[in-house]
């Protein structure tokens, strides 16, 4: 079975073949042109091969350009090239919103110098962590704009490349001495490590990352339209043809995942991003393994969204995102999840053991079938998620919908 390292290898060999192809050509600013086709051509041209031709989101892509020559590395600086969507106005003239400073105001008063073998394990920077190096990052290199939100490690905001063509990111930044606190750091690390091989459109995209005596800083996909369960809150539940759809690119994403032997082991909305173009995005890494999974379990995610196996603690499989798929579909049509016990902890469990399930009766017969046949209590009796996409459910509902459901409820 492949191991991290493998993936990495075999994920690193396309990017390489791509550059023998042209993909490192002289820097030179990658022009947005009007036809959509050319803007393709050039990513095809530049950018690492996508390994989903068909997978390709609806929106446009545009490629970073190749970064000046980076003076510190061994060899000529090269930039992976990445795939992101078109925003409306080229990203030079977006409004990034204003900066409040926070970056700088935290990081006087937040965490603190981390050394010894915890600063090593967490000097995290991709312009050394390939065979060959990439483009060396600082905060420098970025205009800062609105801040989108704060994690447990620090805050994330909105940022420009300064260097042509200006391209758009959210800077995720985490205070070591805070993940040394937390125990989390070889968590942080295997997150990165994950991450930043994938490439899927509705995975989200680690572009690269650095760090400074205090903090890590990772480079992210825009997600222009924010958490997706915070729309699940404002709206309440979502109509079945929006589930449909973020369900087909969930099975689509988790397919991939599975197929590099990454098993998530933590969906639920909380960790879904919504892309500008309303496309979905698995934006949390944090318990994902490399499949098999021998380990017994520890109880790593939110209760609601565990599978029988993870709750009696036994071994588990990739088949644990399809229990989670399952129970992700109903909280989407229904509102909450379907084992969900106010009484607590223990009563959620019992729920989940005996596969409690209870579908209101507005939920249609053929959304009823999908949840009923991804909430198996045998792993092996899970729908696979190939035929989740050819479900009838899915079929019907992706035929209706021409583009991602970004405005609707
Ligand atoms: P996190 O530390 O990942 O929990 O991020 C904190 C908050 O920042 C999230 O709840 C989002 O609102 C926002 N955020 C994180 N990553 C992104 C992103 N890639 N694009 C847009 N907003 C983000």
């Amino acid at each position: 079975m492949a191991s991290v390292g493998s993936v990495t290898r075999q994920i690193a060999a396309l990017e390489i073949s791509a550059k023998q192809n042209g993909a490192t050509k002289p820097s030179r600013p990658i022009q947005k042109t009007q036809s959509q086709t050319s803007v393709s051509k050039l990513l095809t041209k530049f950018a690492a091969p996508h390994p989903f031709p068909d997978a390709k989101p609806k929106s446009t892509v545009k490629a970073v350009p190749p970064r000046p020559a980076n003076p510190t590395a061994r060899a000529p600086a090269q930039k992976t090239l990445a795939p992101t969507q078109t925003l409306s106005k080229p990203d030079r003239e977006l409004d990034i919103g204003k900066y409040d400073g926070g970056f700088e105001i935290e990081n006087e008063k937040r965490g603190e110098v981390v050394r010894g073998e915890a600063a090593q394990d967490l000097a995290l920077d991709s312009s050394v962590s390939r065979t060959r190096p990439t483009r060396e990052w600082h905060l420098t290199d970025f205009d800062i704009g609105r801040p989108l939100g704060k994690g447990k490690f620090g805050r994330v905001y909105m940022v420009r490349t300064k260097v042509e063509p200006n391209y758009i990111l959210a800077l995720k930044c985490l205070y070591k001495s805070e993940i040394v606190q937390s125990r989390v750091e070889k968590q942080i690390r295997r997150e990165i490590e994950i991450q930043q091989n994938l490439r899927h459109p509705n995975v989200l995209r680690l572009y690269g990352y650095f760090h400074d005596e205090k903090r890590i800083f990772l480079m992210l996909e825009f997600a222009g339209k924010g958490e997706l369960y915070k729309q699940l809150t404002k709206y309440g539940s979502f109509s079945e043809r929006r589930s449909a759809v973020y369900i087909d690119q969930m099975a689509d994403a988790l397919s991939y995942l599975h197929s590099k032997h990454v098993i998530h082991r933590d969906i639920k909305p909380e960790n879904l991003l919504l892309a500008i173009n309303g496309e979905l995005k698995i934006g949390d890494f944090g318990w994902s393994v490399h499949a098999p999974s021998n380990r017994r379990t520890t109880l790593c995610g939110t209760l609601d969204y565990l599978p029988p196996e993870m709750v009696e603690g036994r071994e588990h499989n990739e088949k644990v995102d399809y229990w989670a798929l399952g129970v992700l579909t109903y909280e989407f049509i229904v509102g909450s999840p379907p084992f969900e016990e106010m009484s607590g902890y223990n009563a959620t469990y019992k729920r989940i053991a005996k596969v409690d399930l209870r579908i209101p009766p507005k939920v249609s017969a053929e959304a009823r079938d999908l949840i009923v046949n991804l909430l198996q209590y045998d792993p092996e009796k899970r729908l696979p998620l190939s035929d989740v996409r050819r479900h009838p459910w899915i079929v019907r509902h992706r035929a209706k919908t021409p583009s991602p459901p970004g405005g609707q409820s």
